[in-house]
């Protein structure tokens, strides 16, 4: 754990930012994937079967990311979770909602050569393989509810 680190409190003011719709490569989809086999069956399938989509306001509404877990608003891969989400409240672009870390990474350089690599969204990367079904994505895994 860095200084930085240490000042997170582990607050959940970030988790209303994990929104669907992250970006990440090939590589840590694979990372993912390769995570999600290590957990218990049973709590992958809570956290990928929840509502997502939730209201933002009176009008308005949100989709969470496919892994965030709505009810303890934790990251089901966060051992695992994509650069992107490695770098928030780090860098000047992404800071802390909180305040609670200083964005004291120069991270441009890292993100010009991420930005360089072909990403898409989850979804994009599972059409993309022919893996959709949450069963497919836990490699063919069985599933009990
Ligand atoms: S992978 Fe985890 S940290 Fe990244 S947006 Fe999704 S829930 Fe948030």
């Amino acid at each position: 754990m860095t200084g930085a680190d240490a000042r997170c409190n582990g607050c959940t003011r970030c988790a209303m930012r994990c929104t669907d719709g992250i970006v990440i490569s090939a590589f840590e989809l694979q990372r993912i994937r390769a995570y999600l086999r290590e957990l218990p069956p049973a709590q992958v399938l809570r956290v990928l079967a929840q509502e997502k989509r939730h209201p933002w306001g009176e009008e308005a509404s949100y989709t969470a990311c496919l892994f965030l877990d709505v009810e303890t608003e934790r990251c089901l891969v966060y051992p695992a979770r994509p650069l992107i989400c490695r770098l928030f409240g780090r860098v000047r672009h992404l800071p802390c909602p909180a305040g609670l870390v200083p964005a004291d990474l120069d991270a441009d350089r890292i993100l010009e050569a991420y930005a360089a690599q072909p990403r898409g969204t989850f979804q994009h990367w599972m059409a993309r393989h022919g893996v959709f079904s949450v069963t497919d994505l836990l490699g063919g895994a069985r599933l009990s509810r």
